[in-house]
């Protein structure tokens, strides 16, 4: 089976005071770390004292890196930092970095490749704005940036991908997709994955969803049947990330 992973991406918010709080509520809780994985992504200053601080069942994240190791990218963070910190996740493409930042399907797949040479496991973020599901074009986006990706990886590779689909008119609005919604779009990503990568990548591969997930939709959205896991925003700057680690434990 698919091991559950629940992460938080806690975008561009915190302090030292909410590493404190939130890191010291996540060594308090228990999951069983045979089903449940928990991730969580502070801002790239935080890192080295969120992954100090936290015990060591809980993975730390970057939400992103370059795709060069060193030299002169100002303001860029590297996969070798992250190493250097013991971190071994990041997040790639999310829709922030794509709508605000302009990071192509092809930047967003290069990132990719390069986090997993680089020895990274990867929670790459793909999804459709409203304009495009209103336009019936969810599944046509979400294939093209999946295809970005999947052009650039070894089938071996994708051992160490995680897929996060997230609705971007889900994303901090507090419009949750439907569990139907969310799992019509997973199943499509699984069946894309097996039709142009494999059968056993599209079994192992966990598909996260993310988009205004909470303690009160966790529940319902974790019992279909290809949604593997969560990308959390706003719910894990809160107690309610525990809250969510505990509906599934
Ligand atoms: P929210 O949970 O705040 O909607 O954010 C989701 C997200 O973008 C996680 O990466």
């Amino acid at each position: 089976g698919r091991k559950f992973l629940i992460g938080g991406n806690w975008k561009m918010n915190g302090s030292k005071a909410l590493v404190d709080t939130l890191v010291t509520g996540l060594n308090n809780a228990t999951w069983n770390t045979d089903e449940i994985e928990v991730v969580i992504a502070p801002p790239a200053p935080y890192l080295d004292l969120v992954r100090s601080k936290a015990k060591k069942e809980v993975n730390v994240s970057a939400q992103n890196i370059y795709f060069e190791k060193k030299g002169a990218y100002t303001g860029e963070n590297s996969s070798e930092f992250l190493k250097d910190l013991g971190i071994n996740w990041t997040i790639i493409g999310h829709s922030e970095r794509r709508e605000i930042f302009k990071e192509s399907d092809e930047v967003t797949a290069k990132k990719v490749a390069f986090a997993l040479a680089e020895g990274l496991s990867v929670i790459a973020c793909v999804g459709e704005k409203l304009e495009e599901r209103e336009a019936n074009q969810t599944t046509e986006v979400v294939f093209r940036q999946l295809k970005a990706i999947a052009a650039v990886l070894k089938p071996s590779e994708w051992t160490n991908v995680v897929v996060a689909y997230e609705p971007v008119w889900a994303i901090g609005t507090g419009k949750v997709a439907t569990p139907q919604q969310a799992q019509d779009v997973h199943h499509e990503i699984r069946t894309w994955l097996a039709a142009n990568v494999s059968a056993e990548v599209a079994q192992a591969t966990r598909i996260l969803y993310g988009g205004s997930v909470g303690a009160k939709n966790s529940g319902e959205l974790q019992k279909e049947v290809d949604i593997d896991g969560f990308l959390i925003g706003g719910a894990s700057l809160t107690g309610d990330f525990v809250t969510i680690i505990n509906t599934r434990a």
